[in-house]
């Protein structure tokens, strides 16, 4: 049993973690009606950017939240600036100054049709989290497969919406390689192209450049992505969006994972087949050292990304 915090935001108060219920008939444990986010707050040292707490790029999470929101016609009855300021309190709230923050927002209990008008309940949770992948995985990275199972096909279920539905494709992926002994999977798309991991996006290093499937791969547009695209940039490393085919994989220098939960994840081998030198390269060790120097000062936050909840 994990343990849980105190506090959790439910429907505008913050409230004790067991008062956060819902009814067993609400709308979206049937059909999946539910869109949240996961962002990630860190603690930050020095480097004339201030310490303290900052949750990473919580503006842009909040704007996709609201976006994903809108595909699906869920109203979510609080301003971006609301949630946002819960995020902040829940931290707060729960003493954390570093951890996992998890906004959510679901067709409740009001109607049992498909296209029901239901009231939308929100919560925002926050609870301490280390390494998604497992121990050591950052330095040591792990061991992936390709999954036997797709991605949805853009004209099923849109795959840039953080929806809850979404996350059985996720399942699918995840299940199978922790079953078959792999850390994680790897989806293609239905075009039989590469898509992305389970819960994270992909990058794969070449001859100096790093190049990451196209949103038309069927993938979460992660904002852990679009960070590294810009780190990347603001180094001077080229960055290309183009289809990849899966025996890339086997054949590039470097396979990295990212995304809030899982960070930059290094992948030592694919499918049996060792990645470059089996173990992270280069050119990930470049971008993780890039990524976490934003939280100890030694990468410069140039795009205000350090969003600060204590002043
Ligand atoms: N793809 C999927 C399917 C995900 O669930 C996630 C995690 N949110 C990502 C990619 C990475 O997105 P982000 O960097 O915004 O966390």
């Amino acid at each position: 049993m994990p343990t849980y915090p105190d506090w959790i935001w439910h429907n505008g108060t913050i409230k004790p973690w067991a008062d956060a219920t819902t009814h067993v008939m609400a709308h979206a444990l049937h059909y999946g009606s539910s869109v949240f986010e996961g962002i990630r707050a860190y603690e930050t040292s020095s480097g004339g950017q201030g310490t303290g707490t900052a949750i990473f790029r919580l503006t842009d999470h909040i704007r996709r939240l609201f976006g994903s929101a809108r595909i699906y016609e869920i109203d979510i009855p609080y301003s971006p600036e609301d949630i946002e300021a819960a995020c902040a309190e829940v931290l707060r709230r729960n003493g954390l100054v570093r951890g996992y923050l998890r906004p959510v927002a679901f067709r409740g209990l009001g109607g049992f049709g498909l296209s029901a008008e239901t009231p939308t309940d929100v919560a925002v949770a926050a609870w301490a989290m280390g390494t998604y992948l497992g121990a050591g995985a950052l330095e040591d990275g792990i061991d992936a497969c390709v999954s036997s199972w797709q991605r949805v096909a853009p004209n099923t279920i849109p795959a840039g919406a953080k929806a809850a539905g979404n996350y059985l494709s996720g399942q699918l992926i995840a299940r199978e390689a922790r079953r078959l002994g792999f850390g994680e999977g790897i989806a293609l798309a239905s075009t039989g192209l590469l898509s992305e991991g389970a819960g994270e996006n992909l990058f794969l290093a070449i001859d100096g450049a790093l190049h990451t499937p196209p949103a038309s791969a069927a993938l979460l547009n992660g904002i852990t992505r679009d960070t590294i695209k810009t780190l990347a940039r603001d180094a001077g490393i080229p960055v290309v969006e183009r289809d990849l085919p899966r025996e890339y994989l086997y054949l590039c220098d470097e396979v990295f994972m990212c995304g809030t939960a899982a960070e930059i994840t290094p992948i030592r081998s694919v499918d049996g087949h060792q990645v470059g030198q089996g173990k992270a390269g280069p050119l990930t060790r470049r971008l993780q050292a890039l990524f976490f120097g934003l939280f100890d000062g030694t990468t410069p936050d140039r795009h205000g990304w350090l969003e600060r909840i204590d002043g």
